[in-house]
């Protein structure tokens, strides 16, 4: 379905659980989110009947986030559900990593075709820093769980911040050469529970072009720009949501794990579903579309996003 502005939405992205085993700085509180009650939740069930209303609509793909989706106890079996939607040609999946050595091939086998995992720094300590809680060493090794797991394609994200990992922006495209990945420099956004970094933590993602200028550009890929190193596996991709936003070719709606719809990352604006019927969802899910912004609100280091959320909350 097109939305008010001719952008074809083709593109759902599931937030399965609120929850999450770390508590990353920009993303999360310290103390964590409150526990949403059991019936405030979609079920696994709730979830399916809005993929199936969301591929009657035309969307074919669906990205699985949260929270941390590998927390989800009937992770595999929503993924499973997922993927066999009659019109649903694509699932991935963003994760933290931690959990993929038990999961990486249950996930594949599941139908998960591609995994994108956080990853935004190299150094034991600084990754401890950035998640609170996290051992880079577990990180590590779920790469390398995904890689030997033979997902069609891996993603590393690194969020780009300022006076923390901008000296890592070499040590981190490297990983283009030694595997098969490519790395994302994603700039980091301003959400509104999120205060742990001043204005000087936010940096233009051209800073990776000045910090390797071997790079040499390929064509983009969605929000993506892509680049790569010479002799690169993979490629270095840069996403820019403030110094240069993608909204003339935003293709995606949002769905939260309590059920609300959100046409727009970064606006309050939300559409509940929770208890509705398969029609209901999808009637729904059209006017969620049709209410997409043609662009949200500036965004910079000085103005925040206007939703009503943190990350862990909206499905990142
Ligand atoms: N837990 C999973 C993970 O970390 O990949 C999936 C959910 S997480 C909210 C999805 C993505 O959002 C992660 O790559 C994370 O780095 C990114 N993210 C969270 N808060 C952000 C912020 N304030 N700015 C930019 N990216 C952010
Ligand atoms: Fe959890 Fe992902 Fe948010 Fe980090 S970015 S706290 S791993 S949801």
């Amino acid at each position: 379905m097109r939305d008010s502005f001719g952008r074809e939405i083709t593109y759902l992205r599931l937030s399965v659980t609120e929850l999450c085993d770390l508590r990353c700085r920009y993303c999360m509180p310290e103390e964590g989110v409150c526990k949403l009650r059991h019936e405030e939740l979609l079920s696994e069930e709730e979830m399916l009947r809005a993929v199936r209303a969301a591929a009657a609509l035309g969307i074919t793909k669906v990205r699985i986030t949260g929270g941390e989706p590998l927390t989800k106890p009937n992770i595999l079996s929503i993924c499973r559900g997922v993927a066999a939607t009659p019109g649903i040609r694509e699932v991935s999946l963003t994760t933290n990593g931690l959990r993929l050595p038990e999961l990486a091939v249950r996930l594949r086998e599941a139908g998960v075709r591609r995994v994108n995992i956080s990853l935004d720094t190299l150094d034991p300590e600084r990754y401890a820093y950035i998640t609170r809680r996290g051992k880079l060493a577990d990180a590590l090794r779920g790469i390398e769980a995904a890689l030997t797991a033979g997902f069609e394609q891996v993603k590393l994200n690194a969020v780009l911040i300022g006076g923390f990992n901008d000296g890592e922006i070499p040590a981190l495209a490297e990983l283009t050469r030694r595997w098969p990945v490519d790395v994302r420099f994603i700039e980091l956004m301003p959400m509104p529970g999120e205060t742990a970094f001043g204005p000087e933590s936010y940096l233009p993602v051209s800073r990776v072009l000045e910090a390797l200028p071997a790079l040499r550009p390929e064509r983009e890929d969605g929000v993506a720009r892509l680049y790569r190193l010479p002799g690169g596996q993979g490629r270095v991709g840069l996403i820019s949501p403030l110094s240069q936003h993608f909204c003339a070719s935003c293709n995606r709606l949002r769905l939260t794990a309590d059920g609300k719809l959100k046409p727009c990352l970064h606006s309050a604006e939300e559409i509940g579903i929770k208890g509705m019927s398969e029609d209901e969802m999808r009637e729904a899910m059209a006017e969620a579309i049709r209410r997409k912004p043609r662009c949200h609100g500036e965004l910079s280091a000085a103005r925040r996003s206007q939703a009503a959320r943190n990350m862990n909350q909206i499905g990142g």
